[in-house]
């Protein structure tokens, strides 16, 4: 028997509950077992593990309900941020940073801003895979990665067959080129993509981490204007088929809303509603440029949005509508989508952004307090991952995931004792606050430095990595991507 004493001058056991003053959080085996006055709980288990003390706030685990697990950003390979679809064409000639690396710093990254679940929205390789055994080779390489840092993750590696460079079909924008261009253009698109690959390599997966405690699968389409009838019918059956929930990008930005207007009248979500791809088991990231009609369906469906307020920014996309899905009972959760707002992936950080954000948009629904952006942040978090019930709280029989702060550096050099536990950590608390991070009853950060992880050696070896690969870029396809720009973004001309 493992237990493991979390002790806090104030613990906040779950989003629906106050705090607890000089109370202490029992983690037996994994478990949270019961939480009591912490004088009594130290006395009656002398030889427990023990985590937090004075002067330090005890709060269920964070989690981030979508991100893509790249430890170099784009802004740091050389891509500074721009709106949505300038950016995203551009994104066509960012290389792949070794996965394990990556995906291990990330993961490290989050844990050490007290992210203890995570949803992994993860990249297929551009040049695509011959078959799905070398597919599922690179999404072990992720897995390991998550294994090793510890974390509780829901991995939802994402497919997409059409549309490479506009939202139109690639053989109708290449014939609206001019022949240099349309000729690259078909050379790198001519490879049929095969989504059975990626059906297989999922259902495999979903077999190999079944009954896994801490890691678990989701299927993924890119985002609708990424993904054919074919496609979401595929992913839609095997959905049912394998009881997996799916997670996806949608209505990010304006340009999207008006392909979709285009493209399906309006009814991209009714579309995927029909093609059983929008059920309770779906998240959709993003959800900018939700209509009230789109709200319903998501509402009527139980489907769920993943809310990521610092990428949205930093893209030019906007701030979602998330005061009205709150209104109507949509779950929310809260991302980071690799793009948090100082790029440091400080998971409270992207809490006070959202928090920020809402304050300032614009409609009649009630506003959001420290308390409902928490209790999106670990209550959405948690059944957008797929872990309703277990992750989020710390209540008896929820898992041990903790994060510990440090009260007094929260406060600075005064804080008054008027201001609430809730306004003060949403207000002013960070990663450099987080002292320890419980995963599973196991303290995998102390002092705010992980104790499982050489941070300095791995970060000298992502460092190589990333050199390496920025040594071997290709001149010639940024550029090529550079012409092709303006092509991709006037087109197709209807909207
Ligand atoms: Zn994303």
């Amino acid at each position: 028997m493992e237990e493991l004493l979390i002790e806090g001058t104030a613990v906040l056991p779950a989003a629906g509950a106050e705090w607890l003053e000089s109370t202490a959080v029992l983690v037996r085996d994994g478990r949270v077992a019961e939480l009591g006055p912490a004088d009594e709980l130290a006395r009656s288990h002398p030889a427990a593990e023990r985590a937090g003390g004075p002067d330090r706030l005890v709060m269920p685990g964070l989690v981030n309900a979508h991100q893509h697990a790249e430890g170099v950003s784009t802004a740091q390979m050389g891509f500074a941020d721009e709106p949505f679809e300038p950016w995203m064409v551009l994104m066509h000639s960012l290389p792949t940073v070794e996965p394990s690396l990556t995906t291990l710093y990330k993961s490290m990254q989050m844990l050490t801003s007290g992210v203890t679940t995570h949803v992994h929205s993860h990249f297929p390789a551009k040049g695509g895979y011959e078959g799905s055994d070398a597919y599922l080779e690179e999404l072990e390489h992720s897995i390991r990665a998550h294994r090793e840092a510890g974390l509780r993750t829901a991995f939802a590696p994402y497919w997409r067959d059409r549309a490479t460079f506009s939202y139109d079909d690639d053989a109708a924008f290449a014939a609206a080129l001019p022949d240099d261009l349309a000729g690259e253009v078909r050379r790198l698109t001519s490879e049929p993509i095969s989504n059975a690959i990626y059906i297989e390599a999922i259902a495999e997966l979903s077999r190999r981490l079944a009954g896994d405690p801490l890691i678990g699968v989701q299927l993924s389409i890119a985002a609708p204007q990424w993904a054919s009838d074919e496609l979401l019918d595929a992913v839609g059956a095997a959905a049912a088929e394998l009881r997996l929930q799916i997670h996806m990008h949608a209505l990010e930005s304006r340009r999207q809303r008006e392909w979709g207007d285009a493209a399906h009248g309006g009814r991209e979500l009714h579309r995927l509603a029909e093609r059983g791809v929008l059920g309770e088991g779906t998240t959709i990231a993003h959800g900018v440029y939700l209509r009230d009609a789109d709200i319903d369906l998501l509402a009527e469906r139980r489907a769920m949005v993943a809310h990521n307020c610092s990428s949205n920014l930093r893209l030019a996309c906007g701030i979602a509508p998330v005061r009205r899905l709150v209104a109507r009972g949509v779950t929310v959760g809260l991302g980071s989508d690799d793009m948090a707002v100082d790029d440091d992936e400080d998971m409270l950080a992207e809490v006070r952004m959202a928090h920020v954000a809402q304050r300032i948009w614009e409609g009649p629904e009630p506003p959001l307090g420290a308390r409902d952006v928490l209790r999106l942040l670990w209550e959405g978090g948690a059944r957008i991952a797929g872990l309703e019930g277990a992750v989020g709280r710390l209540e008896p029989g929820y898992h041990g995931d903790a994060v510990v702060l440090d009260l007094a550096a929260v406060r600075g050099v005064f804080a008054s004792p008027r201001l609430a536990y809730d306004d003060l950590v949403v207000a002013r608390a960070g990663r450099a606050h987080v002292r320890e991070v419980v995963v599973g009853g196991r303290v995998l950060v102390r002092d705010g430095a992980p104790v499982h992880v050489d941070m300095e050696a791995l970060g000298a070896e992502l460092a190589e990595a990333a050199r390496a690969v920025e040594a071997a870029r290709d001149p010639a396809r940024q550029a090529f991507l550079e012409r092709l720009r303006p092509w991709a973004l006037r087109h197709p001309p209807a909207f």
